[in-house]
């Protein structure tokens, strides 16, 4: 999936080795040999780098940084797990990084925004199509009351389950489907927010969003998506803005049996 931004992975493995040698300056009596440096701290420096993309594209976005809340969240999941182990090295650079499946955990910076331009609260029940890995799901687990999460490839979404349940996310409920069509047992929600781009707004999520309600999603063909927010107001009309081109895994449909 991706985005905005994403930087090559040559260079990103530079700039570890750059956040290797800074690190062991700083810490000349710590002995961690490279690759020992704890993901915590790794945590630490993905947040920096968070933070100067917010202030980077804070005029497009609207948000120069991120609430406490979110902040706070993306520095408590573990990302490292989220990612299949050859990967894990890579896990806090800003970079979306191979699942499986050919498909994509979304880069940090992204998360971080879709999450923030959410506006969600603690009470909230937030759906969200595109599973993947589970982080987004974890994320979002740690800022609101009930995530409920759609994927439509069926390993990724197994996997997913037994992570999140690993990691003691109790909030959050997967299920195997095409979100596109939402998860209607479970609506309405107060917020939405889409991980694959389709090529328009799927009309049963805006049927699904509470009047009041924000959905956050891409749209649009492969090389040429933007991320939308969609605020539903009290009369059911819904306001679109325009944030930042973007680049995701398009949203797939469950193929018709014959
Ligand atoms: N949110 C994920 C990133 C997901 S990448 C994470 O944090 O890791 C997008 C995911 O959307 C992929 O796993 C893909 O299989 C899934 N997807 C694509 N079309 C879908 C659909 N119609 N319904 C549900 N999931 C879909």
């Amino acid at each position: 999936m991706t985005e905005l931004a994403a930087a090559p992975p040559r260079s990103c493995s530079q700039r570890s080795r750059r956040l290797l040698v800074t690190t062991i300056v700083l810490l000349p009596f710590a002995a961690r040999a490279p690759g020992q440096v704890p993901f915590a701290r790794q945590r630490e420096r993905m947040l920096d780098v968070i933070d100067a993309m917010m202030r980077a594209t804070g005029e497009q976005t609207g948000r120069t940084q991120l609430s406490a809340r979110v902040r706070d969240a993306m520095a408590r999941v573990p990302r490292h797990r989220f990612v299949p182990s050859a990967q894990q090295e890579f896990a806090y650079a800003d970079r979306p990084l191979p699942i499986g499946e050919g498909q994509t955990i979304s880069q940090p910076f992204i998360v971080a925004l879709m999450t923030e331009l959410l506006d969600s609260g603690p009470a909230d029940r937030v759906l969200e199509v595109g599973t993947g890995s589970g982080y987004q799901a974890a994320v979002l687990a740690e800022c609101v009351a009930q995530v409920f999460t759609v994927e439509i490839v069926r390993s990724l979404g197994e996997r997913a389950t037994a992570l999140l349940s690993e990691l003691g996310y109790r909030n959050v409920q997967v299920r195997v489907g095409d979100g596109y069509l939402g998860w209607p047992e479970a609506a309405p929600f107060d917020r939405i927010v889409v991980t694959a781009a389709p090529d328009h707004v799927p009309h049963p999520l805006i049927e699904q969003l509470k009047p009041g309600g924000r959905m956050v999603l891409p749209v649009g063909p492969d090389q040429d998506q933007e991320l939308l927010v969609i605020s539903k107001q009290s009369d059911g009309r819904t306001v679109t803005e325009n944030k930042l081109p973007v680049r995701f895994v398009p949203l797939t449909r469950e193929r018709k049996a014959g």
